[in-house]
């Protein structure tokens, strides 16, 4: 991959897209960025300015309009597509199966048909943990089966399926697969950071909204499952980690190949552990209640990590500290999130 052809970043105005960003700015790689904006700020743009990483270009589109990325294609020599867009809402994905699938699976293979045209064969996919559903074993290999519990999931899982077929149709493409455990944290600056909309449904930022008055308490979904404290383990790895194994498998696909690598830390995490961690390491205690299993939890989840050390030559540099100690600084400097003024 010669350093001068730009990425293309799908998705990079979000919260793992403009982590990814800043780690290739660092990188010296060039990059250009696409997003609709149906769930990230063009603010982010300018925070991504502060901290020298613009892309060559933003352009705001759907993945799913062809003629918007033939135009983009053309204007690009890319070396390669780092593709984050996509919904991510669980929830939402079982009320809208649809539009999911529509979104994220339609929209994928569309991205593919134009890089095959633009002959960019070349990508790093986002997919995720979900494909594991329940998981048999724990800590989880690559090759465990899979399967999906929600429409989100399903997306995924379709996605991954098109890119395992492309390959073994068309050897010359370059793809990496990375299936993400549990991102959290921000950037250390605190001028990036997640905004979800609304209500949160994840943990971190719940507990970040708590921290700051913004809600009165967590909700604790279940003290009930097999773990050592009774509360969901999961796989947490700062975003920056994340980001960076971003830039690792770009390099790792120097050749033509299909790698499929799971990027997490390895170590399990309770909610116990993380609410007591983020009042530690911030001095900001968090009010909590127990209630109810939330359906469509698991028990635990965390990656086997040994594929990326050996296949990517990554592993996290961050610990469960640093991560509640950025999350924090990125919410309390930035209670309106990317509306507040910098
Ligand atoms: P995000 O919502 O912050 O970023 C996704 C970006 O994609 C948003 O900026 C959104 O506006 C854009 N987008 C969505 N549909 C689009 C479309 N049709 N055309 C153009 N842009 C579109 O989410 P994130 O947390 O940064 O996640 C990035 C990717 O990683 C997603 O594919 C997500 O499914 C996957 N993933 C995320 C997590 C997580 O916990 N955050 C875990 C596993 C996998
Ligand atoms: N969780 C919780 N309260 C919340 C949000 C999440 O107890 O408000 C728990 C959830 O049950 C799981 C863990 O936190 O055990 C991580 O959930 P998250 O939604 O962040 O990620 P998931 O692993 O479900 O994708």
């Amino acid at each position: 991959m010669a350093q001068t052809q730009p990425i293309l970043i799908t998705g990079g105005t979000g919260f793992i897209g403009s982590h990814t960003a800043v780690v290739l700015a660092e990188a010296g790689q060039p990059f250009v960025i696409l997003d609709n904006l149906c769930n990230s700020s063009p603010k982010v743009l300018d925070r991504l300015a502060r901290l020298n990483a613009s892309p060559l270009e933003f352009v705001q589109a759907d993945i799913r309009d062809s003629a918007a990325l033939d135009a983009l294609f053309a204007r690009y020599n890319f070396a390669g597509v780092i593709h984050f867009a996509g919904l991510k809402a669980v929830g939402e994905s079982v009320a809208q199966p649809l539009r999911y699938l529509e979104n994220n699976v339609s929209g994928t293979i569309n991205l593919l048909q134009a890089m095959d045209r633009a002959h960019v064969r070349r990508i790093v996919f986002s997919s995720s943990a979900t494909v594991y559903g329940d998981p048999a074993v724990v800590p989880i290999p690559e090759t465990a089966p899979l399967t999906a519990t929600n429409p989100y999931g399903r997306s995924k899982l379709m996605c991954e399926d098109a890119l395992r077929e492309l390959h073994a149709a068309d050897p010359r493409w370059h793809i990496a697969v990375l299936r993400y455990f549990n991102p959290v944290g921000a950037h250390d600056s605190g001028l990036l950071g997640e905004a979800p909309n609304g209500i949160p449904n994840n943990l971190m930022p719940y507990i970040t909204q708590v921290a700051l008055g913004q809600r009165e308490y967590l909700q604790i979904f279940g003290n009930d499952y097999d773990t050592p404290d009774g509360t969901g383990v999961r796989d947490y790895l700062h975003v920056m980690d994340l980001a960076q194994g971003h830039l690792a498998a770009l390099r790792a696909l120097d050749t033509p190949k299909l790698l499929t690598v799971n990027l997490g830390t390895g170590q399990g995490v309770s909610v116990k552990d993380m609410v007591d961690t983020f009042a530690r390491v911030n001095g900001v205690p968090i009010a909590h209640r127990f209630v109810a299993r939330r359906p469509g939890d698991v028990a635990q989840c965390l990656a086997d990590a040994r594929q990326a050390k050996a296949l990517l030559h990554w592993q996290t540099q961050h610990n469960l500290e640093r991560m509640c100690a950025d999350a924090w600084r990125w919410q309390s400097m930035n209670p309106q999130g990317f509306d507040t003024p910098l």
